[in-house]
């Protein structure tokens, strides 16, 4: 365990200083785990816009500096190469779990760093917001519920997940990362939130991340056929990135642990995205069929009342809409390296 003689003083104990109707929240320091990656480079530009210091802790697995480097000199902003696996001390009011591959072709690619990073990393950051008294928001993921057998997937659903599979090191990894996190909540009084997160897309997501909407975009642009896996008919709901930041902040913001789902319901088969992709991109594109992984759920699709009553949330941008704002993207990439703009 690590000495406690090192705290100095509580910042802010769990970010919720009472601040007078009227009066705007002072700054508060937050860390980001995983922030160099696509998602967390989003959530550190709105926080540091709204006024925040934040400390990025990041091992560059599938993160870049690139995302980020728009911040470099910025005094509110800090950048720690550092692996969650091991401890680390520091003094903030909040903590962004984010830290963890998350398409399939990474987390795959070394299941053990994987399941460490999801138990260990999630241990060390829960001892680290009890140490110092910090607000916890974990990132979960909708593979929690495993290829379910309930649809769409309310919160209240508790999975159907093989445990010793080869996806098991991320979603078995996420569920005792959700473990852990409720009893830190109730053994050590920890404050925590917990966000189910839906498959997300958007600018920064990596060429190669392998994951389906980069896949389709960079094959369709690269004039390549577009690979869907197995028959197609499989369903997933895609949320555009900057839905989810503002459903993120706003569950940190708010007096609710959750878990929320946190995703578009707009669903659709591998086959009807390969259509709207071929729509945005290039309407001669085609089709390449492959095999499919091992346990590849059958559908997903959230329920997102609970968001929707408890934190009035709801995302806001369509697969229609959000897919040209991604192709962009990818498109200054091939011409001119990585972007480093905001969206
Ligand atoms: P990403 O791969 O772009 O980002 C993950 C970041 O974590 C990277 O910067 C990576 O370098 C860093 N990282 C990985 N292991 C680490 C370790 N041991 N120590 C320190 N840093 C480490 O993925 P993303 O899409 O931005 O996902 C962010 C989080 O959201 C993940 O926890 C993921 O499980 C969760 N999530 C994402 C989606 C989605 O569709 N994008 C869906 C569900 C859940
Ligand atoms: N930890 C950390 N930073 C801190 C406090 C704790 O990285 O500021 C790590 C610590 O090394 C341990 C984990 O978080 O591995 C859990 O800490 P906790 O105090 O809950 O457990 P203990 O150290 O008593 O086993
Ligand atoms: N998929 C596909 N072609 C690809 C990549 C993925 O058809 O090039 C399928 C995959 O089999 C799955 C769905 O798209 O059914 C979503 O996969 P992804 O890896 O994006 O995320 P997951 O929801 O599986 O974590």
């Amino acid at each position: 365990a690590i000495s406690t003689s090192t705290v100095i003083g509580r910042a802010n104990p769990g970010g919720g200083r009472r601040v007078p109707v009227g009066l705007k929240k002072p700054p508060m320091r937050i860390v980001v785990t995983g922030g160099a990656g696509f998602v967390g480079s989003h959530l550190v530009d709105k926080l540091i816009a709204r006024g925040d210091s934040v400390i990025v802790i990041d091992n560059f697995f599938t993160g870049r500096k690139e995302n980020l480097v728009h911040l470099f000199g910025n005094p509110r902003f800090e950048l720690i190469r550092h692996d969650v696996i091991e401890p680390i001390l520091l003094e903030v009011d909040q903590i962004y779990h984010l830290a963890c591959p998350a398409s399939p072709v990474h987390y795959k690619y070394n299941p053990i760093k994987t399941i460490k990073t999801n138990v260990m990393g999630t241990l060390n950051m829960l001892g680290l917001a009890k140490r110092i008294g910090a607000r916890f928001l974990l990132t979960s993921t909708s593979e929690v519920y495993g290829d379910p057998l309930e649809h769409p997937q309310k919160e209240t659903y508790w999975g159907h997940v093989n445990p010793i599979g080869v996806r098991s090191c991320y979603d078995e990894g996420k569920r005792t990362a959700e473990t852990l996190t409720m009893d830190y909540h109730r053994g050590a009084e920890v404050e925590v939130r917990i966000a189910r997160i839906f498959n997300t897309y958007g600018p920064r997501m990596c060429i190669d991340d392998g994951r389906v909407v980069s896949n389709f975009v960079a094959q369709a642009l690269r004039r390549q056929p577009m690979t869907v896996y197995g028959d197609g008919k499989q369903t997933r709901s895609f949320q555009f990135v900057s839905d989810l930041v503002d459903g993120l902040v706003t569950l940190m913001e708010s007096e609710h642990i959750g878990p929320f789902n946190l995703g578009n319901p707009g669903e659709f088969t591998m086959l009807e995205l390969a259509e709207v992709v071929k729509e945005t991109v290039d309407p001669s594109a085609t089709i390449d069929f492959k095999p499919n992984t091992a346990d590849d759920p059958h559908m997903r699709k959230p329920d997102i009342t609970k968001a929707m009553e408890f934190l009035n949330w709801a995302p806001k941008i369509s697969l229609r809409e959000g897919l040209p704002l991604m192709v962009i993207y990818h498109l200054g990439l091939t011409i001119s390296g990585p972007k480093v703009e905001q969206f």
